[in-house]
């Protein structure tokens, strides 16, 4: 008998749903009205209940394996708790695990979402068959996923992976983290628009203030479209983009020497704008690069791996990454899945 898994994404601003089944086929996909910023008891009620339909809508796909839960923020794994979230205001050290549990009697387990995006990355997207790999995922902040011999790599209490938080500029942009300078300060969407902002109050940016002016509500696609017309104020942006995550993957394949590290999330779209300057960063940086780096040009993102080459790449599940691989959570928890799985 198949099993399945009820998969939720919890992001800054709404809340999706999934039901997976354990070879990996997406049986229904929901993106609720839940707005994260109706407060924490709300979204939960929402939450359970939206999990609950889904169970009974899917009831004739098997077994249910449990529900996994992608959330943005450093948990600690043994707890099952949400200890810090930016994104998530008044969820601080609340028990996301043992309340789902608690209203829904099903096996839950609860994940940094840019570990879940890894993690889907890893069963079905560009690292599938990969049991090492590493990636960021860029949106609204900067994630980082690291998947170690087949598992996500959780640390002492589940918060490794913080990638995003490392620092590139020394006494740079001031960050959430309390840090200065992180990389989610120079290669996250909100990062970008403050660069376009402060591109534009320099003066020397003449057709972004126009664009800008004309679109208060821009975000950064704009700039990327600007970027590829040619317009160098916006070109200079995601140079800085890719130089910033040159130096933060030269720094992750010297650690880890792995074959594969993605580049994933809403902004990686923007590949070919930052791409450029991140590959070239990389090669100056990272003497393990440079000793396996893969002979053909690299530059399109889809390069496939070759015994031996570190490959960086476009993560390639897209907005999905996350909930495949929270689905993926359940089904693998039993398997003394880490910090995963309770205590025996
Ligand atoms: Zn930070």
């Amino acid at each position: 008998m198949t099993t399945f898994a009820v998969s939720v994404d919890l992001g800054g601003t709404n809340l999706r749903i999934a039901a997976v089944d354990s070879n990996g086929k997406t049986l229904e996909k929901i993106t609720t009205s839940t707005a994260v910023t109706r407060g924490r008891d709300r979204v939960i009620d929402e939450m359970s209940a939206a999990i609950q339909q889904i169970v009974a809508q899917q009831r004739g796909a098997g077994e249910l394996a449990g529900i996994g839960i992608g959330v943005p923020g450093i948990i600690e794994m043994q707890t099952g708790m949400l200890r810090e979230s930016p994104n998530l205001p008044g969820w601080d050290n609340y028990p996301v695990r043992d309340e789902i549990e608690r209203r829904l009697r099903a096996t839950v387990v609860l994940e940094n979402d840019a570990n879940a995006a890894a993690l889907g990355e890893k069963w079905l997207g560009a690292a599938a068959g990969l049991d090492d790999m590493c990636m960021l995922t860029l949106g609204t902040g900067v994630g980082g996923g690291i998947v170690m011999q087949g598992r996500i790599w959780h640390g002492m209490t589940g918060m490794a992976g913080e990638l995003g938080h490392i620092n590139v500029e020394p006494n740079g942009h001031p960050c959430k983290c309390g840090s200065r300078g992180c990389l989610e300060q120079y290669a996250s969407a909100t990062a970008i628009k403050r660069m376009a902002h402060e591109a534009v109050a320099t003066g020397m940016a003449p057709h972004l203030a126009r664009a800008i002016a004309a679109d208060p509500e821009f975000g950064s696609k704009l700039i990327y479209e600007m970027a590829m017309q040619g317009d160098a104020p916006a070109r200079a942006i995601f140079e800085r983009v890719g130089t910033a995550l040159g130096l933060v993957l030269a720094d992750l394949v010297n650690i880890f020497n792995f074959p594969m590290y993605l580049i994933g999330g809403g902004v990686s779209s923007a590949w070919d704008a930052f791409a450029p300057s991140m590959m070239e960063t990389v090669r100056r940086n990272s003497f393990v690069y440079r000793a396996t780096a893969p002979t053909e040009n690299t530059l399109s993102g889809h390069t496939t791996t070759s015994s031996g080459r570190t490959i960086i790449a476009l993560a390639q599940l897209g907005s999905d990454a996350g909930l495949v691989g929270a689905a993926r959570l359940p089904m693998i928890a039993t398997r003394a899945n880490g910090a995963g799985s309770r205590p025996a």
